[in-house]
Formats: structure tokens, sequence, C-alpha cells
């Protein structure tokens, strides 16, 4: 079967490249993560003649927010080391109806596949991001980042605290995210519940963690979503070998913070700034107990 035209646009293409890359940073493992990138009229127009019989699929909450718009999102239970290999499978175009009850499937998952579970997520995200920094497209990425997840094992798991480690692990990390990192509880994930903690911590953060599960990045575009992960994962990274080296010795202090600041005309998260330094979580009763038992 010979490829659709809409399997070669520029919109595929760069989606095929992040997913890709995603997979090779080992965020992406058996069909963890999914994506959601926002396109206009413009963008869908040169393919609509090849897109005929839409598939109309119910939403969990209406979003009439949404109406009319279409989105490019991974397919449900899909594995992005194979996004690269049949776009057309895996990913699929989307555009939310007029009435915001449903949605339609106007090309991809031609295996009869359907949009990512945490759709809900993903569409209420796309809303929250709209109305903080509006423009016209615009990405949503969850995956499963190795070390930000570790950390939330260990972090005292609250959106000030784990924003001040991470913007102490690495120097670029205030620049890159001053607004902070929102933090949801461990929840049962495809749910419209997540989706709603999701969004609400969108509204104010432009990166939220899952506890025990992963990562949401936004962006106008796949580039900045992904590069907003990127830095957030590499100063968890550096956060878990200094905490398995036995904990840092010195740090990028309060005064640093504010001089970067201020060097890069960002206005940083006020709960984090005021904050001495970063800690970690209290050892829960039920852990002290296993712990005492193999002992
Ligand atoms: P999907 O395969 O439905 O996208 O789910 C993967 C995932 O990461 C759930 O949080
Ligand atoms: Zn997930």
């Amino acid at each position: 079967m010979t490829a659709s035209r809409t399997a070669t646009s520029w919109f595929v293409s760069d989606l095929v490249k992040v997913t890709t890359d995603m997979w090779l940073k080992g965020w992406d493992e058996r069909n963890g993560g999914n994506i959601s990138f926002r396109l206009l009229d413009r963008d869908v127009e040169p393919y609509l003649a090849e897109w005929r019989e839409p598939r109309v699929l119910p939403l969990s909450d209406p979003l009439p927010e949404l109406a009319g718009q279409y989105f490019l999102v991974t397919g449900s239970g899909k594995y992005f080391r194979n996004i690269q290999l049949n776009p057309e499978a895996n990913l699929g175009v989307i555009r939310v109806l007029p009435d915001g009850n449903a949605i339609e499937v106007c090309w991809g998952y031609s295996d009869g596949g359907v949009p990512t579970s945490e759709l809900s997520a993903h569409l209420k995200s796309h809303c929250a991001r709209r109305r903080v920094a509006p423009g016209d497209r615009g990405a949503i990425v969850h995956c499963h980042a190795t070390n930000l997840i570790a950390l939330s094992y260990v972090l005292d798991f609250n959106t000030a605290n784990v924003t001040r480690a991470l913007w102490e692990g690495s120097t670029e990390c205030l620049v890159v995210f001053p607004e902070g990192v929102g933090t949801v509880e461990w929840m049962v994930p495809g749910t419209a519940s997540i989706g709603d903690a999701t969004a609400e911590q969108m509204k104010r953060h432009p990166l939220v963690l899952w506890k025990f599960h992963g990562v949401f990045g936004s962006g106008q575009t796949l580039d900045e979503a992904f590069g907003l992960i990127d830095t957030a994962e590499k100063s968890a990274e550096i956060l878990v070998r200094l905490i398995a080296m036995g904990g840092a010795r010195h740090t990028i202090s309060t005064q640093n913070l504010a001089d970067l600041a201020k060097r890069f005309n960002v206005t940083p998260l006020a709960s984090a700034m005021t904050l001495e330094g970063w800690q970690m979580a209290a050892v829960s009763a039920p852990t002290v107990r296993s712990v005492q038992r193999r002992a």
C-alpha cells in the first residue's frame, strides 16, 4: 500500500522525528507516552481531499472551546519506536466536532485504532495553555522520563520543592522554566479526573509532573515541548546522581537564582524562590517497616 500524502506532510514528519528521539532517549517504553499537536486550517487544507469517511468517537467531557479544531495525536497502545515505520497506523488527525461532544478521526489509526487514552489531559491542557500562552499551534507531550519519575519517589512532592530542586540541578533550568513545575499526586491514568488535575496545573506551569508516572510538557512547537522536558530530565539526572553520591556539598544559591532571573529577564515562581534549598520527603511508615524487615 502506498503512503498517503498526509503521511509525508511536515506535521507528520515533525511528530515522527520527536517520537523517534524520545524512544532513543528511553522515555517511552512499550506504548508509554503520547503527544498531541494542534493544527491550523491552513495546515490541513492541502490534505482534506484525501480524508474521506471520518469515524466519530465520543469525548468523555464536552469541550466546546475546541470546536472545529484539528489535532495530530498518537494512537492508544502504539509504540513510539514503531511510529517511524508506519505513521498512518500509529498516528491520527482528529477534529473536535462543532458541539464539542465528540471527535472525528479524519486520517490515520489505519488499523482501527483510537487516540491516546490520555486525550482528556491533552485537550484540556491545550485549552489551559492557550489561555496563558496564546499562539496559533501548540504541542502537549507526555512521556515516562526516567529520572523525573525517580525523583517523584524521594522529593518532598510539591510544586515549590520540585521546582527548586530542578532549578538547582542545572543552571539553565530557571531560565527555561521560570514558572516552575506543577505537581499532580498519584492518580489512575487515562481518566477525565487526571485530565482535569493536569490542566489545572497547566494554567500556571508549562511542565507538570505526575507522581510515580511521568511528565507533561507544553510548547508552541513540538521542539519547544521536547526541549522543556529534555532540560528538566537532564537536571533530574544530575540530582539523581548527586543524591546517589551522598548529596550535594554546595549548590546554586537563592542569590544565584535571582541573578539569573535578572540577567535573562524572567519572573521566577515566588514559592520556589523563597525556599532555602530543597528537601527529600520524610520516609513513610510502610517504607520504614519493609526496610526493617529486610535488615
Ligand atoms: P496510550 O498508549 O493510551 O497513549 O497510553 C500510554 C500512557 O503513557 C498512559 O499514561
Ligand atoms: Zn503515561
